[in-house]
């Protein structure tokens, strides 16, 4: 099994994943090693991340000297081969004309979804964002907690890679031994902002991402994630023998084709390919799912944007792992004479309430770092995670609309994509972040002490 076109797609599967993202990749990695026969259903191309990473390539070698276009929104060599904030032929509009109430969609239409760009910020989330409306009355709580998500943060962790650190903070959980790799050692102006932030009394700690600072222990790792599967144990420990450590020289969100950061592409595809168990038919875009006398999912209607011909396989599973807009979109479309309001939708609220991942940036300048003498000191940016306490007064501020979907702590990023693998409007919410109404202390270093500050 591996690469299909409509004319060879087997008639039919045991399960059918629709996306190659991190929800779609963790789901079909997980059934392929465990034997089940899988179809995943991609609506952007193929993509090699080994033979089209642009890695190494300078800036001054690119059109424009390789800034944003609209087909490149994150600059030349992003590694979105496809996809953007217009998607060609994937319209959508807007409840709002008013300016700052408008919501831009950004989609990726490549195998692999987004994590072949993210930036492998891979947190956890920690127990009050699955009960808020316990511990403050806003929001919602879940129907889970997150003593029942652990366990598979772990194995996610173990399984991509992630670097960090345990600091004993509340609601930043801990993980257990033998997930984490250790942080890169930290640059000059990690250094400032710790040192500023014990100032302020705020922890400045390595941020966990998804980066490999060392090798993966393919010796211990595979019989921890596959206890009593050898084909599945041997698959793994060899794939994870063919991903190197970071070197800290390139722009991950440019794709890393030595394996070292996780991407669907690297980490999990490869091995699900290689169980002989997955077929992927790309370039084929979900429509709706199909359903059988019975009302139960029995299989998707795909269109083949090559040929814009219409086709169907059918399955015993389906999973929707197409990002959280697009999978409501899919179960919206999905209407039949039992289903009139598309798929899962008996309480009308399929299709509202929902976010997909925000993002926002800031920036500050230091006064400390325009003195210092430059360094050749190895690691990597963003290599830092900053936590407030936030009282219960400070929370109230905020609406309960926010609170439905941003995290109840100051964490700097969403929590980690592999987490992702159990997709719905919820894990959406809860994924999003209000990273833009946040301070952090690299923005109260302005006032100059000494360049020799930050190199202590
Ligand atoms: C620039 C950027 C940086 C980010 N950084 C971080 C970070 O540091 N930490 C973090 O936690 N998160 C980050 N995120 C968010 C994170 O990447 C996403 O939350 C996560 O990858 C979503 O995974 P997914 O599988 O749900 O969706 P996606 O990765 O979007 O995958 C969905 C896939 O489904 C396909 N698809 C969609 N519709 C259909 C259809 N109808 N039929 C067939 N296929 C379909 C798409 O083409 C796509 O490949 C970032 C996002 C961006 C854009
Ligand atoms: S993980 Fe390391 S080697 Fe790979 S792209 Fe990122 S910085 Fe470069």
């Amino acid at each position: 099994m591996a690469f299909v076109n409509p004319a060879s797609v087997a008639d039919r599967y045991d399960v059918l994943v629709v996306g190659s993202g991190a929800a779609g990749g963790h789901a079909a990695y997980t059934l392929a090693m465990g034997g089940a026969k899988v179809l995943m259903i991609e609506a952007g191309r193929n993509y090699d991340p080994v033979a089209e990473t642009p890695m190494f390539q300078t800036n001054a070698a690119a059109p424009l000297r390789g800034s944003a276009t609209p087909d490149k929104p994150f600059g030349f060599y992003d590694a979105t081969v496809g996809g953007g904030w217009e998607v060609p032929g994937e319209p959508y509009t807007n409840a709002s004309a008013e300016e700052g109430r408008q919501f831009r969609w950004w989609r990726s239409r490549m195998l692999g979804g987004r994590t072949n760009h993210w930036s492998r910020h891979a947190l956890r989330n920690g127990p009050y964002d699955f009960k808020p409306r316990s511990r403050d009355g806003l929001g919602f709580d879940w129907p889970i907690s997150y003593e029942d998500v652990a366990p598979y943060y772990d194995k996610v962790e173990m399984l991509i890679g992630v670097c960090g650190t345990n600091e004993g903070l509340e609601n930043t959980p801990d993980s257990p031994k033998g997930c984490l790799l250790p942080p890169p050692k930290a640059r000059i102006g990690e250094l400032l902002a710790r040192q500023r932030g014990r100032m302020l009394g705020i922890p400045v700690i390595p941020i966990r991402r998804a980066v490999l600072t060392r090798p993966l222990d393919h010796r211990a790792i595979p019989a921890r994630l596959h206890p009593g599967n050898a084909g599945a144990q041997r698959i793994l420990a060899e794939d994870m023998r063919n991903r190197a450590a970071c070197f800290w020289a390139t722009r991950c969100e440019r794709g890393c084709s030595i394996r070292a950061n996780y991407q669907s592409t690297t980490v999990h595809i490869p091995p699900a390919l290689a169980t002989g168990n997955l077929d992927i038919l790309a370039n084929a875009m979900a429509r709706e799912v199909t359903v059988d006398s019975a009302g139960r999912a029995a299989g998707v209607g795909y269109i083949d944007k090559a040929t814009g011909l219409e086709h169907r396989v059918s399955a015993r599973v389906i999973v929707l792992a197409a990002s959280a807009c697009e999978t409501v979109r899919l179960l919206l479309n999905s209407k039949s004479a039992l289903f009139p309001n598309g798929l899962a939708n008996s309480s009308g609220l399929v299709g509202k309430c929902i976010m997909d991942t925000v993002g926002a940036s800031w920036g500050a300048r230091s006064r400390s770092l325009r003195t210092s003498p430059p360094t050749t000191r190895t690691g990597r940016g963003a290599c830092m995670c900053t936590r407030r306490g936030g009282s219960t007064r400070s929370r109230r501020r905020r609406s309960s609309a926010l609170r439905a979907a941003t995290t109840s702590n100051s964490r700097a990023e969403g929590p980690c994509p592999g987490a992702a693998w159990a997709s719905g409007t919820t894990q959406a919410a809860a994924r999003a972040t209000a990273s833009g109404s946040r301070r952090t202390p690299a923005a109260t270093t302005a006032p100059s002490s000494g360049s020799r500050e930050g190199a202590r």
